[in-house]
C-alpha cells in the first residue's frame, strides 16, 4: 500500500506551492487581529500653508507595526482590510483617532484641520456618515476641521454610488478632497457632481516639477481656483518644488521637504510646543 501511495504520489505533477499565498493568508488573519485590537494606529503629516509658512493641518495616515513584519505598508494592508472587511474597523479607529487628536491640538492652541482617507469601498459601506456625525459631537469638534480625503481604490470604479454619503458628509460641515487627483477616476464630470472642497494634486506631478513639467500642477491650480477649491500638494520634497508651488499660488503644501509623517506627539514637536 505503501508503494501504490508513492507511485501515485509520484505520478501528479509537482504541486507548486507559492509561498506568498500562505504569507497572504497569515497577513489576512494577523490584520483582523490588528484591526480588532487597536493595533492600526494613525501617524499624522502637517499640512503648510504655502503663504505664510504655518502649519494649517495635518493628514492622518494608518499605520500597523507587525510584531513579526514590522511596519507594513498602508498600500498594502489597505487593499487587504477592503477585502477581509477589516476596513470598517480601521476606517472608525482612524476616524475616531483623528477626531480626538484634533481637539487635542485645539486645545492646546492650534486650530488644524484634520484629513482622514477614506475609500470609496468604505463609503458604500455606510457606516461613515452616522460615526463622523457622533465624534464631532463626542469630541466637540468644529467640522470645518475635519477633511473626507477620498481615495481611488480598484474596486471602485466611479463616485456615483458614493455620492450620496458625500453630501450627507458635506451636510455635516465636513471637508471633502480628492486624493491623488488626475490619476484615477475622478473624471471632471464627476467632480463637477460631487461636493468637493479641495483637490490634492498628486505626488507624481509634483515631483515632475524637477524634470521642468510644472504643465499639470499649474492646470490643477488653474483649475481649483476656478472651482475655488483649495488645492493641496503632496509629496514636495525639494527647494525647488517649493519655489515653483509658490509661484503658481498653490494653498498648501506636504511632504518630505517638512516633515514625514510622524505620531501625536510629533506633531506637538513640530508645531514647537513644549512637552
Ligand atoms: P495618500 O493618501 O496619497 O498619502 C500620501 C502618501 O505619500 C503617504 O504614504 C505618505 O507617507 C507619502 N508621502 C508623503 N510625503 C512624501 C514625500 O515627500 N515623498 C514621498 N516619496 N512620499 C511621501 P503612506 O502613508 O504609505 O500611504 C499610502 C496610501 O495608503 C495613502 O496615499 C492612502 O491612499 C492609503 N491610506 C493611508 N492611510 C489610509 C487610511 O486610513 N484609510 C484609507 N482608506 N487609505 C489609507
Ligand atoms: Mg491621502
Ligand atoms: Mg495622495
Ligand atoms: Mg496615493
Amino acid at each position: 500500500a505503501e508503494a501504490d501511495l508513492r507511485v501515485r504520489k509520484n505520478a501528479r505533477p509537482p504541486v507548486h506551492i507559492n509561498p506568498p499565498v500562505d504569507d497572504e493568508l497569515q497577513l489576512d488573519a494577523d490584520l483582523r487581529w490588528a484591526a480588532n485590537n487597536g493595533e492600526i494606529v494613525a501617524a499624522y503629516q502637517p499640512q503648510i500653508d504655502l503663504a505664510s509658512g504655518r502649519t494649517v493641518g495635518v493628514e492622518a495616515l494608518a499605520r500597523w507595526n507587525h510584531p513579526k513584519h514590522g511596519a507594513i505598508s498602508p498600500a498594502q494592508f489597505i487593499p487587504l482590510a477592503e477585502a477581509n472587511g477589516t476596513i470598517v474597523q480601521i476606517g472608525r479607529a482612524m476616524l475616531a483617532h483623528a477626531c480626538r487628536d484634533a481637539a487635542a491640538w485645539l486645545r492646546s492652541g492650534h486650530r488644524l484641520v484634520t484629513s482622514v482617507n477614506v475609500s470609496a469601498v468604505q463609503l458604500e459601506l455606510d457606516y461613515c456618515v452616522p460615526y463622523v456625525r457622533a465624534l464631532l459631537e463626542e469630541f466637540s469638534l468644529p467640522p470645518e476641521l475635519l477633511t473626507i480625503e477620498i481615495t481611488e481604490s480598484g474596486a471602485v470604479r466611479d463616485l456615483s454610488d458614493a455620492q450620496d454619503q458625500l453630501r450627507a458628509l458635506r451636510n455635516l460641515g465636513v471637508g471633502i478632497s480628492i486624493d491623488d487627483f488626475g490619476t484615477g477616476f475622478s473624471s471632471l464630470t464627476q467632480l463637477n457632481m460631487l461636493p468637493v472642497t479641495e483637490l490634492k494634486i498628486d505626488m507624481s506631478f509634483v515631483q515632475g516639477i524637477d524634470g521642468g513639467g510644472h504643465h499639470i500642477v499649474a492646470g490643477v491650480v488653474g483649475f481649483a481656483r476656478g472651482l475655488e477649491l483649495e488645492v493641496v500638494a503632496e509629496g514636495v520634497e525639494t527647494d525647488r518644488q517649493l519655489e515653483v508651488l509658490r509661484e503658481l499660488g498653490c494653498d498648501r503644501g506636504q511632504g518630505y521637504l517638512w516633515s514625514r509623517p510622524t505620531d501625536f506627539q510629533g506633531v506637538c514637536v513640530f508645531l514647537g510646543d513644549e512637552l
